[in-house]
């Protein structure tokens, strides 16, 4: 989903690099197939910690603080743009449901607040992948052969690069 208006610098990339400087690795815009046929495709995920991170662009998801509904073609964007919530917030039951943490992160924020976000999340982070590794080295998340997750089937999505 694209928002109409954009910077050169995506707020998700930025977000992206910013972790993987740090060494947390991640998959970016993976598919995670939940109960009911339900597909989410998070931003960025970490399957081994179970936390999923959405960055929301401020128009399409109705920000509070920028999400002023267009005076023009109100009759075309309200239901539009409420469906959009109501999907965001569908998604994140479901994910809540499977055992995610969500993170949603509004375009707007500053990078270091985004960052500070999700890092506080895979801190909390209650999944059991997580609590059975002894030294939680940020680099040991999401190796390559790390052992299935349950109601995850996603295609392996090769997005390991920094971009
Ligand atoms: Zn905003």
């Amino acid at each position: 989903m694209r928002a109409i208006r954009r910077t050169d610098t995506k707020p998700e990339v930025a977000l992206r690099r910013a972790l993987h400087h740090q060494g947390y690795r991640f998959r970016k815009d993976y598919r995670l197939d939940l109960a009911d046929g339900k597909r989410v495709r998070p931003d960025i995920v970490f399957t081994a910690k179970h936390v999923a991170v959405f960055v929301d662009g401020c128009f399409w998801h109705a920000c509070p603080e920028h999400g002023g509904k267009p005076a023009a073609n109100a009759w075309y964007w309200e239901p539009k743009l409420r469906r959009n919530v109501e999907r965001d917030r569908a998604s994140d039951a479901a994910l809540q449901a499977a055992g995610w943490d969500v993170v949603r992160i509004w375009e707007h924020e500053p990078l270091e607040a985004a960052v500070t976000t999700v890092l506080a999340a895979l801190a909390s982070s209650r999944a059991p992948g997580a609590a059975r590794r002894g030294t939680a080295r940020p680099g040991d998340d999401d190796k390559p052969g790390s052992p299935g997750i349950p109601g995850v089937a996603g295609e392996p999505a090769g997005g390991q690069r920094s971009g």
